[in-house]
């Protein structure tokens, strides 16, 4: 994200969440599950991973109106479609921990978005706001922008997931003029009935701050939006993914935002609007020399990847409850 220019630039401090149960205890649950899996597949290790690039050409994905029979989903026809293509068809999810789970992720921004300045200025209902359709994002001081960094993050994300038999789907996978909007960024997970959705952002803070932070869907209730139903698996999932990211990229948290990474807010039309668990993380600070040495690097942003997927799979697979 950008301080100045995304979706946060709102008041973004009105709703802060203390978090006091530092340990979170429902992490060993969350991660049963998923050990389960670890040792039915042979115990491979999330520190481990493989860090040789993963990306996929979009040319390599089918569009979705190549798969009719799937459950691809569509833009909503409420939610803003105006750049006109539709969300990256999921590929059939295989054998594996995840088999039959769809994943949404949903990689912050757009490379193309600087060029549709009128599009993404939109105002779109968020519920208790209206708000930007989608901004730039950010980018380092050499120039590496967010929208490039999300876009390779989730794909190295999306091969790991469905190497375990998820069915992913991407809110854009490059093939959009611009956007999409944050509510057909939420649409698209609504109308996938993810059992799980990530947004994927690198922050545009001051220079002297670091760190990564995950942030959770406050309860709205407000015009279209309400998120009584995902405030709590949403927790879940970002405690998970805030422990699972800390650990596998030895990134800190933030030290200028959330509290022990973690932040929850209400302005974001992304999880305001969102009907299935969803969190964002902000995987570190682009504007930071530290942060950015790291996101530049593919085989940090293999790790970055690698954290996401173990986190959702450590979500999909624990216990119920
Ligand atoms: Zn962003």
């Amino acid at each position: 994200m950008n301080g100045t220019t995304d979706e946060r630039s709102a008041p973004r401090r009105s709703t802060r969440f203390r978090l006091t149960v530092l340990g979170c205890t429902a992490v060993p649950l969350c991660f049963a599950g998923w050990l389960s899996w670890q040792a039915l597949a042979g115990g491979h290790s999330p520190a481990a991973a493989d860090a040789s690039p993963s990306a996929r050409p979009s040319s390599a994905v089918p569009s979705a109106g190549a798969s009719p029979g799937s459950a691809a989903p569509t833009a909503s026809p409420g939610a803003s479609a105006g750049a006109g293509a539709s969300p990256s068809a999921p590929a059939s999810g295989g054998a594996g921990p995840l088999s039959g789970r769809t994943v949404v992720l949903d990689p912050g921004h757009n490379p193309e978005n600087v060029n549709h300045p009128t599009e993404i200025n939109r105002q779109v209902d968020v519920g208790n706001a209206h708000k930007e359709c989608d901004t730039t994002g950010t980018e380092t001081n050499d120039g590496y922008s967010e929208a490039a960094f999300t876009l390779d993050v989730v794909h190295r994300a999306r091969e790991i997931l469905q190497d375990r038999g998820a069915k992913v789907v991407l809110t854009q996978d490059g093939d959009r003029a611009y956007g999409p909007c944050v509510d057909e960024r939420a649409a698209i997970g609504n109308a996938a009935h993810a059992d799980a959705a990530v947004s994927v952002h690198g922050d545009g803070a001051p220079t002297s701050v670091s760190g990564f932070h995950v942030i959770l869907p406050a309860k709205v209730t407000a015009g279209i939006a309400d998120t009584s139903a995902i405030v709590d698996p949403s927790r879940r999932l970002g405690v998970t993914l805030r422990d699972t990211f800390k650990a596998t990229t030895g990134e800190p948290y933030a030290d200028y935002i959330g509290e022990q990474g973690l932040d929850t807010r209400s302005d974001l039309g992304g999880l305001n609007l969102s009907k299935v668990p969803k969190v964002f993380i902000e995987c570190g600070n682009m504007r930071n020399a530290g942060d950015a040495q790291r996101m530049t690097d593919p085989k940090w942003r293999q790790l970055a990847a690698q954290a996401i997927a173990d986190a959702l799979t450590g979500y999909l697979t624990a216990p119920a409850g």
